[in-house]
């Protein structure tokens, strides 16, 4: 057995944490009670323990701590359809609030909750038969996601050195939220992953945005509307780790596959088809338009665009049923055709799979996960957003106040500089081999 631990942090990371414990239940039928109540499939539980504890009367908790620093948002989920189904002690919260300030999260009204956390953490470790690592998530914009959610993630690391650490890390968007210092909490927050986490799936709420409105036509889209797009990613990314197959089977895999250089560790996520809540019944998609949505740009969860920059690698997880033949020409075929879109120095660096089980109300469906240099455009963006304030020093009043020093501010900053610099390296590696012409096709991917 090979347990994940789920932590999610903060007013997103709970919201779309419990998203995913609704869609995964759902997928190994198991019911808001904790019961198994599903086809009788041997694929749904044959690796539910890595999710799951088992509890007496042969019921299934999942093994997920729950915390913030205000009680509203776990009042919700208790309340929620499945809010029953977690360990009451694992809910940790505290009256305060982190007023969108990350300092508060990470050194103040966090610092004093942590303990608490971490008290839950190790208790869940204790009973687990060989942890392989854990999953928190959280948002990047606010206070207690972020500022407490890298926190956890330090302190987890410490006292779990040899252990996977994988986030799921919502990115802001002016376009979705009025909050200024966002991006001082987010440049924050990075600065902490780059070190501290070795896996961060991607989820940037300006894409989800444009996702919504341009692609499913949504007029005003909700938190709801961005995080069914999001468990659906979420279900779709741990699904190889969930069900047995080979490829991508655990934390440590995915990881090896996907990361050459460690702290290239941000990934773009894609999925397809994409759908509004509620209507996926009407979609069904073959293998090659499953292929070609999913390699498109306008379906990946991270506003940059792949056709901006190369390919290190990248994974597929295909779910349905399909011709394992038919998934293999067709990914074949995308990276003949794009050849230039993929660093030529890392030989086959494309891996897919095929998972039986598809997502409730499709046939097929896919998930694309990829470590595209072009992700430095989301960290320019930040980036820039960052600056501007920072170079009149405005609003680092609330932090200075709660104890930070301005230095660690410019340490982030520079380091996500760092990064962005180290994209645009591995990007031009082999530049003067390649020519202008090369980049024909406009638009989508050939598939
Ligand atoms: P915290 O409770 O202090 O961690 O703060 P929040 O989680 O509310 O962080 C604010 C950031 O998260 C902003 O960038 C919001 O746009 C974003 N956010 C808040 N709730 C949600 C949600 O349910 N879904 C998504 N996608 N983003 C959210």
């Amino acid at each position: 057995m090979r347990e994940i631990l789920h932590v999610q942090g903060g007013q997103c990371g709970n919201q779309i944490g419990a998203k995913f414990w609704e869609v995964i239940c759902d997928e190994h039928g198991v019911d808001s009670t904790g019961r198994y109540n599903g086809e009788s499939s041997d694929l749904q539980l044959e690796r539910i323990n890595v999710y799951y504890n088992e509890a007496s009367g042969g019921r299934y908790v999942p093994r997920a701590v729950l915390m913030d620093l205000e009680p509203g948002t776990m009042d919700s989920i208790r309340s929620g359809p499945y809010g029953q189904i977690f360990r009451p002690d694992n809910f940790v919260f505290g009256q305060s609030g982190a007023g969108n300030n990350w300092a508060k999260g990470h050194y103040t009204e966090g610092a004093e909750l942590i303990d608490a956390v971490l008290d839950v953490v190790r208790k869940e470790a204790e009973n687990c038969d060989c942890l392989q690592g854990f999953q928190v998530c959280h948002s990047l914009g606010g206070g207690t996601g972020s500022g407490m959610g890298t926190l956890l993630i330090s302190k987890m690391r410490e006292e779990y050195p040899d252990r996977m650490m994988l986030t799921f890390s919502v990115f802001p968007s002016p376009k979705v939220s009025d909050t200024v210092v966002e991006p001082y909490n987010a440049t924050l927050s990075v600065h902490q992953l780059v070190e501290n986490a070795d896996e961060c799936m991607v989820l940037d709420n300006e894409a989800l945005y444009d996702i919504c409105f341009r692609t499913l036509k949504l007029s005003t889209p909700s938190f709801g509307d961005l995080n069914h797009l999001i468990s659906a990613t979420m279900s779709g990314v741990t699904c190889c780790l969930r069900f047995p197959g080979q490829l991508n089977s655990d934390l440590r895999k995915l990881a090896v596959n996907l990361i050459p250089f460690p702290r290239l560790h941000f990934f773009m996520v894609g999925f397809a088809p994409l759908t509004s809540r509620g209507s996926q019944q009407y979609i069904s998609l073959t293998v090659p338009e499953l292929t070609q949505q999913m390699w498109d740009a306008k379906n990946m969860m991270c506003a940059a665009d792949p056709r901006h920059g190369r390919y290190l690698t990248a994974s597929a997880m295909f779910r349905g049923k399909m011709s394992t033949k038919e998934v293999d020409e067709q990914m074949i075929n995308v990276q003949n055709k794009n050849s230039s879109y993929f660093v030529e120095w890392i030989p086959n660096n494309v891996k897919s799979s095929v998972c039986d089980i598809p997502p409730r109300g499709l046939k097929m469906a896919s998930t694309f996960v990829g470590n595209s240099t072009s992700i430095q455009e989301m960290f320019r963006r930040v980036s820039e957003q960052f600056t501007a304030m920072f170079r009149r020093k405005a609003f680092l009043h609330w932090y200075t106040g709660e104890g930070m020093d301005e230095m660690e501010f410019t340490e982030a900053e520079s380091n996500m500089n760092d990064l962005v610099a180290e994209y645009q390296q591995y990007q031009d590696a082999t530049v003067e081999e390649e020519e202008e012409g090369e980049y024909e096709n406009e638009g989508e991917y050939e598939s």
